[in-house]
Formats: structure tokens, sequence, C-alpha cells
């Protein structure tokens, strides 16, 4: 049978966070199954599976679960691991959630630059269990994802385990560590949902409470899933960083990523680079598969895989981007950015050598900072050049660096080639 389309801008991702055991799979779980959690971890053992561990599918590891919405009705999936669920959501809803982990159980700041630079996220949805309340980590990824300016909510978790004075305890704890970041807490419940919509972005971080045993909350995060605007995706021409690549027996070399901007069709002709000598190769895009489900077409903020004629699975590299064939992309070694030093123990001199994460790459690459160096806590200015090969980068994009524990933020501000 014909599903529905998908709308223009019916699919948002939604990057989580929180500490570990905070109950974030848990949560994600009942609201793709429409489940309570029955507290033996069936809800949530799915989506416990490591990446890796999942069969091998074109766009398994980068989203984790997806729901949907038909005519404002939910869409759930009994088993959101299973291909064939996934599949079906896909093909009935006209409006759909994808759900990608930020943290995971590597070690976190890794995963969560990839998941918030690399993916094109519309929102962030942080987990705090009522019980433990905010921690270290609630601290860090809070950080994180507000350096990153990603509009996110902050869901209070496990609320039937804790007694109205508690979970107001906690919802304390959560607005004050959030004005403390600089952003005004808004605390709703199903009836906030309006307001949550209108002021939810750069200061405003709707608080609500949630239980996976009760389902109290799950509505209004529902309804804020369903209605939300599209944010992260850029009008255009069709780009896409790949994130992945897979061997497909069958199908061959398969990149996996989310679209960045305009619509890629199976047929199209592309480009494919910067290779590590800054060519790009022509290549053509066989097929497109969006959570197991074949499709003729994607558009920008979809995670798909894409097959592709021309280029060896081997020679296929996190990083690369795919571009319409009449592009002209000029990769770079180098390029000008303003920085923001987030946390970085001492000044940062002309020779510093973090890595770079920036879409999809990840890159050792040199800071020269205007001036000759860059204080903690600080804004500046500086020079960035990747130390091993080009890549593509535009003005605008955002990027995070580390080095050990280091950590901070920028925007590219201009590109020489
Ligand atoms: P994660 O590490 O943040 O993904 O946390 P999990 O989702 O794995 O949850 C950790 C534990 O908390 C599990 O044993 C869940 O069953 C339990 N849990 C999660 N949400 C709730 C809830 O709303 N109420 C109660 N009582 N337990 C919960």
């Amino acid at each position: 049978a014909e599903g529905a389309m998908l709308e223009d801008d019916g699919h948002i991702v939604v990057g989580t966070a929180g500490h570990v055991d905070h109950g974030k799979s848990t949560l994600v779980g009942s609201l793709v199954t429409g489940q309570p959690d029955d507290g033996n971890g069936d809800t949530r053992s799915f989506l416990d599976v490591q990446p890796h561990e999942i069969e091998r599918g074109l766009s398994a590891d980068l989203s984790y679960a997806v729901y949907g919405f038909r005519d404002g009705d939910p869409v759930r999936t009994r088993n959101p691991n299973r291909k064939a669920d996934r599949a079906e959501v896909v093909e009935e809803a006209d409006r759909l959630v994808s759900f990608v982990d930020t943290v995971g159980h590597e070690p976190w700041l890794r995963t969560t630059i990839r998941g918030l630079v690399g993916q094109k996220l519309d929102y962030g949805l942080l987990t705090v269990a009522a019980d433990d309340g905010p921690t270290k980590t609630t601290r860090e990824h809070l950080g994180v994802l507000l350096a990153t300016e990603l509009p996110t909510v902050v869901a209070i978790t496990k609320a039937d385990m804790v007694d109205e004075e508690r979970a107001i305890e906690v919802e304390r704890e959560v607005e004050r560590l959030l004005r403390d970041v600089g952003k005004s807490p808004l605390r709703i419940d199903r009836h906030g949902v309006d307001a949550a919509i209108e002021e939810i972005g750069d200061t405003v971080v709707p608080i609500l409470r949630t239980s996976a045993v009760t389902m109290d909350g799950l509505d209004a995060l529902d309804e804020l899933f369903e209605r939300l605007p599209k944010t992260g995706t850029e009008k255009g021409e069709f780009s896409m960083y790949v994130d992945r690549s897979y061997k497909v027996t069958g199908v061959g070399a398969v990149a996996s990523g989310t679209i960045r901007s305009g619509t890629v069709e199976a047929g199209d002709e592309l480009l494919l680079g910067p290779f590590r000598d800054g060519t790009f190769h022509e290549v053509e895009a066989r097929s497109i598969e969006m959570h197991y489900h074949r499709v003729d077409r994607a558009k920008a903020g979809r995670i798909v895989g894409i097959a592709l004629k021309g280029v060896r699975e081997a020679d296929l590299e996190r990083g690369m981007v795919l571009l319409p064939r009449d592009a002209d992309p000029a990769p770079v070694r180098e390029f000008e950015a303003d920085v923001m030093v987030l946390n970085h123990p001492t000044r940062i001199d002309d020779g510093y050598e973090p890595v770079v994460h920036l879409e999809t790459v990840s890159e050792a690459a040199a800071f020269h900072p205007e001036g000759g160096q860059l204080l903690p806590g600080d804004t500046g200015h500086t020079r960035i050049e990747f130390k091993f090969r080009p890549y593509l980068v535009e003005e605008g994009q955002r990027f995070v660096f580390r080095e050990g524990r280091s950590k901070g933020v920028g925007t590219v501000t201009s590109v020489s080639s």
C-alpha cells in the first residue's frame, strides 16, 4: 500500500543525553512503543544494544529509535530494533521523530560531538532522574548541548520514585543549573506545551516531569515532538557529510549520514570527496534507505544510507561530502574561526593541536591564534590548519575541539583555499 507522504518538515531528529541510569533509554523506549517500563528492562533492552552489535543496516547506528505521527496520532513501533518495525513507521507516518544518542557508552564527549556537530540535530532531550537529581555529568552534558545552541528539553525522569517534595526540590535544582548558564527555565506539563513550542530556543529551556512507569508526562512529550518545528537543516543544494561507510553484499559501498541540505534521489549523479589528495570523484546514488525502508528520494534532515556506484568501500571515509555533480567544491587545509575556550587548564598558545570535530570530520589541527594566545573562559580568533589532509569547510559551520579532557567550541569565519 502507498504510505503517507512525509511532509517537507516532517522529520525531526532529537539528540538524547543524561547521566547513565537516569532513564534515557527507558524514556525513549516508552515513547516509541507507547508501553510503560515493566521494571524488568524489556522496554529498554533493545535500546542498550551497541551500534556495532545491531545487524548491519544502512542507517542503524546513527539513530537508535524512531516513531512518528499520522494526522496527529502517534505511530508507534512494537520493537524499535526490528528493521521491519522501523520501516513500517516510516511507511505509515507523515511526521517522524528519530532519536540519536549523543552520549552512548563510549567516552561521552566524542559521541556527543559527533552527535551534535555531524548530524544536524533539531532538539536535545536531557534526562535528570528525580531520585538522584542533577549530577556533574548532567552539568557537563547540558553545557555541551547549550554551547552548540541546540534547543533543549529537560525531562525529569522517574517521578514515580519520589514524593512531591523531592520532585519540587529537583525541579528547583534543574532551574538553578539552567539559570547559572544564563538560561530561562520554563516548567511545563501537558498544559504548557503551547508556551514551550512558542518559546523554546536560545534562552528558554522547558522542564517537565515524566515517569516511564505511570507514563505521566509522556503525553506532553508526544505533543511537543509532534508539533516542534524543524530547526537543524539548511536550504540549498544537496549536501551530506559521510558519517559511516559500509559494505553491503549485493549493494556495494554505502555511505550513511544526515542530509544537511537539499534533496537526493536514487539515480542522482553526485560528487564525492575530498579524497586524501583533495580531489572529488564522480559517483552515482544507486539506492537510498531510511530506517531500513527503501525510498526514491530523501530530504534535508533525514538520516539515510546511500548506496554508491563508483567508489570502493575502502576509499569511502568519514568527513567526506556528497554533493551534486555540478558543484564546484574547494576543500581546504586552513580556515579562520572565532572560538570559545570552555575548559582548558592553561592558556592556549600558537601551535596548540587539538582534534577538531566539524560536521562528521574529526581531525588533528593546529591553532594559530590572533595575538599568539587564547585564554580559558574567553573568546578569540584563530587560524586553524588541518594536519594531514584537506576537508570541505564552509563559513558559519560550528565545530568543537578537544584535546584530552579539554574542550571548546568555534564558528568558521572564513575559508581560504
Ligand atoms: P539510561 O542509562 O539513562 O539509558 O537509563 P535506563 O533507561 O537504562 O534506566 C535505568 C534504570 O532506571 C532502569 O532499571 C529502568 O528500569 C529504571 N527507570 C527508568 N525510568 C524509570 C521511571 O520512570 N520510573 C522508575 N521507577 N524506574 C525507571
